[in-house]
This record gives structure tokens, C-alpha cells and sequence, in this order.
């Protein structure tokens, strides 16, 4: 199979690279990001994503999936779709948060690792290269500046008729990459193999 991982901050464009490239090429694009996100969805819901204890103890009760249809994926939590819940700026934060807990880090490997195994995957997030898939067949690290960076969420949102502020999209999102790329385990960085 052939897999490649591309890597990199908040909003650097590699969702929109990577479905172009896999629909190109008729690979899946797997956005790793989504099950964070729904992991986190699911905490903010049962009022435990402030404490660790709770978010593990919730780890006993959900069961996430991706599923695809014409390419497009979604994720299930519990059986239900919640790709449409997942996309606000409080469930970006949660996902960096939940996704700073080993344990939440361990329940999502087997998924992405096994998608992986079984077709030829675009898969983007931020330690595909490093941790997820160690022997991808292509990696790649893609980044920009903070500044266009935030320019491409702000007009995501506004394109989907959501209220926001350009100011509180640059410190919101550095301070996630931040909080991505100081964790203990998995970091976001840069493989040492990956194409910049
Ligand atoms: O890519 P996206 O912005 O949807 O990811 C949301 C959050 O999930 C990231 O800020 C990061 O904390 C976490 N994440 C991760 N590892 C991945 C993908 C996402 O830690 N492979």
C-alpha cells in the first residue's frame, strides 16, 4: 500500500492538499484531526473535558469510526455521524487538549494505523510521519506563517456564515500550535525523513 503523511500547524492547507491529491489519484484522504475532534466533542457534551480522569474514564464508553462515502468521510461516535459538530473553535481547543493525554493518543493508533494498512492513504495530522506511520512511503511537513495561516481559517469561517475575530483567530491558533507542538508525547514536528 502506499501511504503518505503529511504533517504540519493549524490552517496550513493540508486538508485542502490532501483531498486534491487523493481524489487525483483515487487514494483515501484520512483527516486524522476529526477523531481527536470527536473525542473532544464528546467530553465538552458529558462535561468532562476539563478533567483527565473524567476523559479517560469516557474512553471506556465510546466507540469512533470513519467511515467513506465517494471519498468524503465522516466520523462516528457511538454510531451517530458527527462530522457537522466537530468544525468550532471550542472543539479545536478541546482536541488539543484531549489529544495531549496518552491514553486518548493509544485508543486512536489501532484505527489510523489499520485504515492505513488495508489502502492508499493521503493522511494528514501531526505526528503521521513521526509516530502514526514511521514508514510512509512519502511524508511531507507543510506549513506557513501564523499570519496566512489564520487569514485561511478566518475566511473558512466567514465562508460558512460564522462570526469572527482575525485577532482572536491568530492568538487562539498559536496558542494551539503551541500547546501541539510542547506536549510529551507525539509532538508536532517534523520528521526527520519528511519533505518540508
Ligand atoms: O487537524 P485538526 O486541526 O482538525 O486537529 C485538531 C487537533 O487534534 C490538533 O490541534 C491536535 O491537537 C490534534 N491532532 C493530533 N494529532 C493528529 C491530528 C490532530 O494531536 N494526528
Amino acid at each position: 500500500m502506499i501511504n503518505v503523511a503529511i504533517d504540519g500547524p493549524a490552517g496550513a492547507g493540508k486538508s485542502t492538499i490532501a483531498k486534491a491529491a487523493a481524489k487525483k489519484l483515487n487514494f483515501i484522504y484520512v483527516d486524522t484531526g476529526a477523531l481527536y475532534r470527536a473525542v473532544a466533542y464528546n467530553a465538552v457534551k458529558c462535561g468532562a473535558i476539563d478533567s483527565e480522569p473524567k476523559i479517560k474514564e469516557m474512553l471506556k464508553n465510546i466507540h469512533i469510526e470513519l467511515k467513506y462515502n465517494n471519498g468524503v468521510q465522516a466520523v462516528y461516535l457511538n454510531g451517530e455521524d458527527v462530522s457537522a459538530y466537530i468544525r468550532t473553535p471550542e472543539i479545536s481547543m478541546g482536541a488539543s487538549k484531549v489529544s495531549a493525554i496518552p491514553e486518548v493518543r493509544a485508543f486512536l493508533l489501532d484505527l489510523q494505523r489499520d485504515i492505513a494498512k488495508n489502502n492508499n492513504v493521503i493522511m494528514d495530522g501531526r505526528d503521521i510521519g513521526t509516530c502514526v506511520l514511521p514508514q510512509a512511503t512519502v511524508k511531507i511537513y507543510l506549513t506557513a506563517s501564523a499570519n496566512v495561516r489564520a487569514k485561511r481559517r478566518y475566511d473558512e469561517y466567514r465562508a460558512k456564515g460564522m462570526d469572527c475575530d482575525y485577532e482572536e483567530i491568530i492568538n487562539t491558533g498559536k496558542k494551539r500550535d503551541m500547546q501541539d507542538m510542547t506536549r510529551a508525547i507525539a509532538p508536532l514536528k517534523q520528521a526527520d525523513d519528511a519533505v518540508l
